[in-house]
C-alpha cells in the first residue's frame, strides 16, 4: 500500500463538472488500496477576484486580513471536493491548513512552513478516508491565518507529503510536464521523463513556471519524489528527483530564458576599492535585484561594469545609476531594455568541458551576439537582442539534440 499526495491546480478544479472529475481520479487511488491526500488550489481566477475586491477597498490593505480574504478561495474547493466524493461514495473529510496544523511562521502572505502535525490526517488515513486539504494556508502560533504567496498550494502538498513520509507527490496541473523549453518557442520541444531538483530550479527560476520554486526546494531538502501531471490526459509526466548515478553523458536538460530583465552598464569608472559597492549599494539600498554582473578588465585605472535587473526597476534604477556615474566622475551610465538572457541547463556540465564553447558556438553559427555571459555548476547563461530569442533557443535546442536526448550533436 502507498501513500500518495495528490494536488490539483486552479484549472482542474475550476468548475463543478472538473472537480467531480478530479473526484474519480482520486476516488480511483483508494479503490486500488492507495492511501491518499489530496491538497487543492482555489477555483481558477478566484484568488485574483478575492484580490480585485480588497484592492477596491484599500490599495494597501492591512496584511493579516488580505489572508484571512485570500485563504477562503481553497476553504470553497475542499469542501466541494469532499461533498463530490461522497457522492460517488469515497468516504473524505476536508480541513483548512490550520485544522491540519500546519503551522507558519507570521509572514502574511508570504509564510513560511515550520512545521505540521500529521496526527489527524493519519488517523483519517487510518480509517480508509480520503483526507482533502486547503493548500496555499496555515496558521502562525497565535494561530492567524496566513499564506504562503502565489501558488503556495504546490508547496502544502510537498510538505505534507515530506511530513507523512509519503511515496509520490503528485502535482496536476494543466500541462503534462516539464519541457525541455517553451514548446511555444520550439515546437518541438519534448516533456522529459525525469529532471533533478537542482536543474528544475534553474529550470523554474528562469520564467519555466510549472511549479512554485519553494516547493521545488522543499522537495529536494526532504528527499520527497515530485511528479508533474497534466489532470486532463493520462500520461507519466515528469519525475523530479535525485541525481542518476551512472548520468556519464554530458547531458543537458533544457533551455530557460527571460523577458523580463534589463541591462545597465556604467563606463570609465575609476578602478579603485569600493567602486562596486558604491555602483550597486544605491540599487540594493531601492530594493532593486540584481542578477548578472560583469566587470571588466581596467584600462588605464578605469573600466565598464555591467548589471541587469527586473524590466520593471529598469527607469530606476538607470536613474539611480546616472546619479552614481556624476557622483563617481564615470563617463555615462546608459542602459538597455530590449534585452533577453538564455541559459542552458543541465547536470551533465559538471562533468564535461565544452559545453559552453558548443553554446557560443551555435550562437556565432546564427549571426547572435552575446552581451554578457554567467556561469554556474550546472548553467550557462547568455544575454542576447531580444530580437534573437526565438532564433537561439531553436538553434541550441537543435544543437544539444533536445529533441532526443540532450546530447550535444557531434
Ligand atoms: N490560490 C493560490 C493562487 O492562486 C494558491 C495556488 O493556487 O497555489 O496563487
Ligand atoms: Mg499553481
Amino acid at each position: 500500500m502507498a501513500l500518495i499526495v495528490q494536488k490539483y491546480g486552479g484549472t482542474s478544479v475550476g468548475t463543478v463538472e472538473r472537480i467531480q472529475a478530479v473526484a474519480e481520479k482520486v476516488a480511483q487511488v483508494r479503490q486500488r488500496g492507495d492511501q491518499i491526500v489530496v491538497v487543492v488550489s482555489a477555483m481558477s481566477g478566484e484568488t485574483n477576484r478575492l484580490i480585485a475586491l480588497a484592492r477596491a477597498i484599500d490599495e494597501r490593505p492591512d496584511p493579516r486580513e488580505m489572508d484571512v480574504l485570500i485563504s477562503t478561495g481553497e476553504q470553497v474547493t475542499i469542501a466541494l471536493l469532499s461533498m463530490a466524493l461522497h457522492k460517488i461514495d469515497c468516504p473524505a473529510k476536508s480541513y483548512t491548513g490550520g485544522q491540519v496544523d500546519i503551522l507558519t511562521d507570521n509572514a502574511f502572505s508570504k509564510a513560511r512552513i515550520r512545521g505540521i502535525d500529521d496526527v489527524r490526517v493519519r488517523s483519517d488515513l487510518e480509517a480508509g478516508r480520503v483526507v482533502v486539504v486547503a493548500g496555499f494556508q496555515g496558521v502562525d502560533e497565535h494561530g492567524n491565518i496566513t499564506t504562503l504567496g502565489r501558488g503556495g498550494s504546490d508547496t502544502t502538498a510537498v510538505a505534507l507529503a515530506a511530513a507523512l513520509k509519503a511515496d509520490e507527490c503528485q502535482i496536476f496541473t494543466d500541462v503534462d510536464g516539464v519541457y525541455t523549453t517553451d514548446p511555444r518557442v520550439e515546437p518541438k520541444a519534448r516533456r522529459l521523463e525525469r529532471i533533478t531538483f537542482e536543474e528544475m530550479l534553474e529550470m523554474a527560476s528562469l520564467g519555466s513556471k510549472v511549479l512554485q520554486i519553494r516547493a521545488v526546494e522543499f522537495a529536494g531538502k526532504y528527499n520527497v519524489p515530485l511528479r508533474v501531471l497534466s489532470s486532463f490526459e493520462e500520461g507519466e509526466g515528469t519525475l523530479i528527483t535525485f541525481e542518476d548515478e551512472g548520468m556519464e553523458e554530458a547531458k543537458i536538460s533544457g533551455i530557460a530564458f527571460n523577458r523580463d530583465e534589463a541591462k545597465l552598464t556604467i563606463r570609465g569608472v575609476p578602478d579603485q576599492p569600493g567602486v562596486a559597492y558604491s555602483i550597486l549599494g544605491p540599487i540594493a539600498g531601492a530594493n532593486i535585484e540584481i542578477d548578472m554582473i560583469v566587470q571588466n578588465v581596467s584600462e588605464d585605472n578605469t573600466t565598464d561594469f555591467t548589471f541587469t535587473v527586473h524590466r520593471n526597476d529598469f527607469t530606476k534604477a538607470l536613474e539611480l545609476l546616472q546619479d552614481t556615474a556624476t557622483v563617481l566622475g564615470a563617463r555615462e551610465a546608459s542602459g538597455d531594455d530590449s534585452i533577453v538572457k538564455i541559459s542552458l541547463v543541465g547536470v551533465g556540465m559538471r562533468s564535461h568541458a565544452g559545453i559552453a564553447a558548443t553554446m557560443f558556438e551555435t550562437l556565432a553559427k546564427e549571426g547572435i551576439n552575446i552581451g554578457m555571459i554567467s556561469t554556474s555548476e550546472i548553467k550557462v547563461s547568455v544575454v542576447v537582442d531580444e530580437k534573437y530569442l526565438e532564433l537561439g533557443v531553436r538553434a541550441l535546442h537543435n544543437a544539444f539534440n533536445l529533441e532526443q536526448n540532450g546530447v550535444a550533436n557531434p
